[in-house]
């Protein structure tokens, strides 16, 4: 959102004033694509009610920041963000991860109209209803049936569960969150078929542990097409890979039953692609975690479904610095990525999370511990990528375009997730548009990127 006029008061919006315009909303939304699906959710909502979303602080009545509350850096750009839209525009809501700390936010900035948690649409709602009341048009139905999205149109991502059973100690998420809670196959088929209807190309299935889905509910049936579907993770991801898109797995844990689904990866059902957080690889720190800590069988398991499935890409995330982590702990570390030769890592250093058990665990790591080690993990894993993507030259490829402009394409592979993977460079292309899906083939790779030409005819 850009600059507006600067208030700190709180106006009331009277009907009469703003006349029959539809009252303006704003949407700041920040953290993992879990709140954005939360963010997407509220303004489905105020759409089907008739507000319009402004782009930016000057035409809104009224912001909801939707705020992160993982890390003590996600929670300061957070309180950063409300202040800039207190200042920029004086009416601010806030919602999200970071809303359970309701003090903390009232005592930096006293002037937030409401606070409200995670998953509180409801409460969202009736704040922003406070604060501008909708217009009563009943000619006014704005919302596609597939619901808004914050996503460009050709992928979206599909929250299948909230919540999480587990208990990492670095973590809060579960009780922020709660438990984890599946929502029905049925009704997530349904969404996945309206967004697919629409023109997306690419579902992105995200949740806090997506293989664990339907645990909780044990695997319960609900209709979809006229028969059944359990709620379950092969059930699912088999019957999301009959809707001819791309079907993208993220957040899944190395249980035994993901096995299953590497044959539908094999077979061009779901993208051979799988997302999982491994965060360490020494027993010791993983058991610190609270994480199960069996690496040697998770590398067996690795190359098994490489067999059965040898273009499949892992990506992951791992923390270095963890409280309790020895030299010889991070060196397991390194030893085992140079095994598991994944294909996209993603590093952090270890930050303490206000209320998280591990910070009450002894050996605590110096800074400048925990960056040289970072630095060290991230040259070994350059390594690892670019020997990857090497392989990938001169090989045939689809490539969905995500962006054009005058000086070429930019897309992604079947390896590549938007916002957090690689991409693909079309360059000189510009007879393609956003959501085509293209043949290309591979000329030169870097460590992260490729760089092909269109296949024509
Ligand atoms: S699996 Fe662990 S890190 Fe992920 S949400 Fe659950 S508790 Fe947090």
């Amino acid at each position: 959102m850009t600059n507006s006029s600067k208030s700190a008061s709180r106006p009331t919006v009277e009907r009469s004033s703003r006349s029959q315009n539809p009252p303006k909303v704003g949407i700041v939304s920040l953290g993992c694509p879990k709140a954005l699906v939360d963010s997407e959710r509220i303004i489905t909502r105020l759409r089907s009610e008739g507000y319009q979303l402004s782009p930016d602080y000057a035409g809104a009545d009224v912001v909801v920041v939707n705020t992160c509350g993982f890390l003590d850096s996600a929670k300061q750009e957070s309180l950063d963000a409300i202040g800039e839209a207190l200042a920029q525009n004086g009416r601010v809501i806030v919602t999200g991860c970071y809303g359970v700390e309701k003090d903390a936010i009232r005592t930096a900035h006293p002037g937030v109209l409401a606070v409200t948690g995670p998953h509180q649409y409801e409460e969202v709602v009736t704040a922003v209803h406070d604060a501008v009341p909708p217009l009563h048009d009943p000619f006014i139905d704005l919302v596609p049936p597939e619901g808004l999205h914050l996503t460009p149109r050709h992928y979206a991502y599909l929250k299948i569960s909230e919540g999480c059973n587990n208990r990492c100690s670095f973590c809060i998420i579960p009780s922020l969150r709660g438990d984890l809670s599946s929502r029905p196959a049925g009704d997530v088929m349904r969404e996945a078929e309206r967004l697919v209807q629409a023109g997306v190309k690419e579902l992105l299935v995200i949740s806090q542990d997506t293989s664990a889905y339907g645990l909780d509910v044990k695997y319960k049936e609900s209709e979809w097409r006229g028969a059944p579907l359990k709620a379950k993770f092969f059930d699912l991801a088999k019957a999301l890979g009959s809707l001819g898109a791309w079907v993208r797995l993220h957040y899944v844990y190395p249980y035994p039953h993901v096995d299953d689904v590497i044959p539908l990866m094999a077979q061009g059902h779901v993208l051979p692609y799988l997302d999982i957080p491994f965060q360490h690889a020494s027993p010791r720190v993983l058991k610190a975690m609270r994480r199960p800590g069996a690496q040697d069988k998770t590398l067996q398991r690795i190359r098994r479904w490489r067999e059965a499935c040898p273009d499949l890409a892992i990506r992951s995330t791992f923390i270095v610095g963890f409280p309790g982590e020895t030299e010889e702990d991070f060196q397991m570390l390194l030893d085992w990525l140079s095994e598991a030769k994944l294909n996209r890592v993603g590093c952090f250093k270890y930050e303490p999370v206000a209320g998280a058990a591990a910070n009450e665990l002894a050996g605590v790591v110096p800074e400048e511990v925990k960056e040289e080690r970072w630095n060290r993990f991230m040259a070994a894993q350059q390594d690892v990528s670019r020997n990857l993507l090497e392989t990938r030259v001169g090989r045939e490829i689809d490539v969905i375009i995500d962006d054009v402009d005058e000086e070429g394409a930019l897309g992604r592979s079947i390896w590549d997730a938007p916002e957090i993977d690689g991409s693909v460079f079309l360059n000189g292309d510009t007879d393609v548009k956003a959501g085509d899906i293209v043949r290309a083939r591979v000329a030169h790779a870097d460590e992260y990127d490729l760089w092909a030409e269109r296949i024509i005819g």
